[in-house]
């Protein structure tokens, strides 16, 4: 399957220069959506894995089938002030402004693998800031799973060598 026949690209969107990579058109088909999940799980499912971690929105939209589909646990990273629990909190900026994550402090426990997963890498930031909130928390980190992966910018090298997989890349 073509998975970039269904994913729509939005220009200036949200800000003049930015091609935006819409992922709606894609969720919106039941069996396409289905298959980029599967396969997906078909790439990460030699690894052991005990939970997977999503930045919010987009992030749910891809980890939680994904850790549905492996019986694994999933572990929701929100911007700051939305965790009714607990949280520890780290900076992040994004391709477009700035902000904060958060995690509860007892989603992961020390030695604890985690797959990441997220709807697109841009430039890593996003990534990059999650690593280290589950790093604090003392989760070994297992890879991270994408269904885009914007390859001119770079997000990758932000990673440490860290195993990522994608299905589509621009
Ligand atoms: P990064 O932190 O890697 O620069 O940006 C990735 C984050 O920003 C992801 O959480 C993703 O949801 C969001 N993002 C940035 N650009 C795009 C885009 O073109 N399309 C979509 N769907 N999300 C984007």
């Amino acid at each position: 399957m073509n998975f970039k026949d269904y994913i729509r690209v939005i220009p200036d969107f949200p800000q003049p220069g930015i091609r935006f990579k819409d992922i709606t058109t894609l969720l919106q088909d039941g069996a396409v959506y289905k298959q980029a999940i599967d396969e997906l799980r078909e790439m990460v499912k030699e690894k052991e894995i005990d939970v997977i971690a999503g930045p919010e929105a987009r992030g749910f939209v891809v980890g939680a089938p994904l850790a549905y589909s492996l019986g694994v646990g999933f572990v929701p990273i929100r911007k700051s002030g939305k965790l009714p629990g607990e949280t520890i909190e780290a900076d992040y900026a994004l391709e477009y402004g700035k902000d904060k994550l958060a995690m509860h402090k007892d989603a992961i426990k020390p030695g604890q693998k985690v797959l990441i997963a997220d709807d697109l890498l841009a430039t890593g930031g996003t990534i990059q800031t999650s690593i280290e909130l589950i790093k604090r928390l003392g989760g070994d980190i297992v890879g991270a799973a994408f269904l885009i992966e914007l390859s001119y910018l770079d997000g990758k090298d932000k990673l440490d060598g860290m195993d990522v997989v994608s299905l589509v890349k621009y």
